[in-house]
Parts: structure tokens; C-alpha cells; sequence
């Protein structure tokens, strides 16, 4: 990719010295694509999005660079525009997923660089699961509840079910709200986007901001299907791949019930202290089934 980038150096200088040469245009053309296939092809999956706004900003700063080689304003204007918003995005989504655009681009996925490490020594025999009839005693007797979704919610689709619980849980007078982080799932509005689908209002759903100095008034929260979002290791341990990366405080509710179909990590590769909590429970299994469950518990309770 270097020599590649080097080859593109030298056309683009050849071509400004001697602008009518079209054979070295045409062959940047073909270089340059060759280069961004190559950079793109080893990116992670998850880490797609953030690319794609990179290279939205980079199309809005080549859009505004030909408008002043035209002398046309629309261009430059429109162009920086894009450049602009698009640069903005990047930084927002590497901010919250702790990780540089250059981490992202140019190095291996968190969870390879974490790969192999033992989680007994987080887990030990501190994880306590639990059942949906216990899961709705404990929401039977909850003034708060608050629901945090995760990739897994995605994958689990169950966004429906979840909608149906909180419609069961406010008919009994409960306040029920959703915290959003902004990189939970696997692009940017994942979340917003799935409850909006399932007609979830948004003065439901909070930003991270918003909900986190309520945690410590909330009776139980439900995890469903996240897990890197709601890792206290960002905040406690310095040596973690997701040291800084800002979470959403769920430890500090009264209680927590996290669903998700066993003790893997999510898409960091980490383990979670959380699912070892005193206050924690563990709900395993596919997200949608064990919110219908818990539902269903709800109505014999
Ligand atoms: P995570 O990837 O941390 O965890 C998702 C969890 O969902 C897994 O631990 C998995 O556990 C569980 N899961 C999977 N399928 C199901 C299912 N059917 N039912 C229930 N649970 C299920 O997700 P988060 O949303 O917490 O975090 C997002 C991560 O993705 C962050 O690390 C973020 O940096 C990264 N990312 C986000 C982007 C974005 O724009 N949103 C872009 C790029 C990366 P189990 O297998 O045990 O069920």
C-alpha cells in the first residue's frame, strides 16, 4: 500500500508538471483504485461504518478541491460540506469506540488483539444466572426500569417483544426508558433505528448523557444482547483495550439482568466484570425469547 500511495505521489506530480500527459492520468486512475480496494479489503466487518464515513468525507474535500480547480463555488461549498459532516462522524464514532481512524484503518480488530486471554479470573464462580419468573418478580415490585440494547437485540430481533414489554410495564404504572449509546450495535442509529421500527416513541429513548445520572435511581435494568457498552472496565481498569471508552453506568442500578446467550465477549474481545457484579444477574439465551418469557412471566406473577 505504501508503494502504491508513492506511485500515486509521483503521477500526481508528473501530471501537474505536465498537465496534458493522459497516459499518467489514466494510470493513477488505476493505481488509485487498486489502492483503496487494498486498504479497504482487510477492515473488519464492524468497523465498515466508520470507513464509509471517512471516505464520504474524503469524496466531499476531492468534490470541493475540483470546484476551486473550476472556480465553481456550488462545488466548494457543497464539497466541504460533506467533507466536513463526514470528518465530524469519524471522530464521533472512533471517539466513543476508543479507538484512533488510524487504529482502525491501519491495525487489527480489538477483539484479535485481545485474543486468547483467560476469563476465569473475571468470572471465577461470581456469575449468578437467573429465570424470566424471577426476572418479572423482580420488575413486578420496580417503580424504574430501564432497558439498554446491544448488538445482540439486533441479531436476536427483538425489538417487537421488547416494545410488548414495555407496553406490559407501563400498564402497571412503571416508567420505563431505554438508554442509546452511540456506538452500540454495529453502525451509527443501529439502536434508534430498530425501536423506531418497532414504533418505540423517542421521548423513550435517552442518549448516554441523559441516562447515566439516573442509573443509581434505577430499580432493575435489562441488558439485552450488550455488552462492550456497558463494560465497567473502561472505567476501571487502566490496562483495558477499552480503557476511556465512555459506557453507559448500568452497575450502579439496583439491579441489573443482562441477556445474552452465554459469556462471550462482544466485538472488543474482552471480558465483562459486570456479568460477575453482586448486583448482577444473568439471563442466558436468544434475546427475543427470553423478553417473550419474561413477558409471559409477567402476566402470571
Ligand atoms: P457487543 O458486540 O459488545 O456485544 C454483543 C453481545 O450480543 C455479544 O456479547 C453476544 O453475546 C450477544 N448476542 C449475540 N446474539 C445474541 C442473541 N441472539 N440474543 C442475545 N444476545 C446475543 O455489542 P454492543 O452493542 O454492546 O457494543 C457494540 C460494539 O461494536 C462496540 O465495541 C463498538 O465499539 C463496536 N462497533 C460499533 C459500531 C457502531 O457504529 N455502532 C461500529 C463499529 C464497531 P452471546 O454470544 O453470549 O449471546
Amino acid at each position: 500500500n505504501g508503494l502504491l500511495t508513492l506511485v500515486c505521489i509521483g503521477l500526481g506530480s508528473w501530471l501537474v508538471l505536465e498537465p496534458g500527459q493522459m497516459d499518467a492520468f489514466w494510470i493513477m486512475v488505476c493505481v488509485a483504485s487498486l489502492l483503496g480496494v487494498m486498504l479497504v479489503v482487510p477492515i473488519g466487518g464492524a468497523d465498515m461504518p466508520v470507513v464509509i464515513a471517512f471516505l464520504n468525507s474524503c469524496s466531499g474535500l476531492a468534490a470541493a478541491a475540483t470546484g476551486f480547480v473550476l472556480d465553481n463555488n456550488v462545488l466548494i461549498i457543497a464539497g466541504s460540506l460533506v467533507g466536513a459532516s463526514g470528518l465530524i462522524l469519524t471522530q464521533i464514532m472512533c471517539k466513543a469506540m476508543n479507538r484512533s481512524i488510524f487504529e482502525v484503518i491501519f491495525s487489527e480488530t480489538p477483539a484479535a488483539a485481545a485474543g486468547g486471554r483467560d476469563d476465569s479470573d473475571v468470572y471465577g464462580d461470581r456469575v449468578t444466572s437467573t429465570s424470566a419468573e424471577e426476572v418479572a418478580m423482580l420488575l413486578e415490585v420496580a417503580d424504574r426500569v430501564v432497558i439498554v440494547p446491544g448488538y445482540g437485540l439486533a441479531v436476536a430481533q427483538a425489538q417487537h417483544a421488547v416494545r410488548d414489554l414495555m407496553t406490559s410495564l407501563e400498564a402497571s404504572g412503571k416508567e420505563v426508558m431505554f438508554g442509546i449509546h452511540p456506538v452500540a450495535g454495529r453502525m451509527p442509529g443501529h439502536m434508534n433505528v430498530l425501536l423506531a421500527e418497532a414504533e418505540i416513541g423517542y421521548e423513550h429513548l435517552l442518549d448516554m448523557d441523559q441516562i447515566n445520572p439516573t442509573f443509581s435511581e434505577t430499580d432493575v435494568t435489562i441488558v439485552i444482547g450488550a455488552n462492550d457498552v456497558v463494560n465497567p472496565a473502561a472505567r476501571n481498569d487502566p490496562s483495558s483495550p477499552i480503557a476511556g471508552m465512555p459506557i453507559l453506568d448500568v452497575d450502579e442500578s439496583r439491579t441489573v439482568v443482562v441477556i445474552k446467550r452465554s459469556l462471550s465477549p462482544g466485538f472488543a474481545g474482552i471480558a465483562n466484570p459486570l456479568f460477575a457484579a453482586d448486583n448482577a444477574l444473568m439471563l442466558f439465551g436468544d434475546g427475543k425469547q427470553a423478553v417473550i418469557d419474561i413477558a409471559a412471566a409477567l402476566v402470571t406473577v
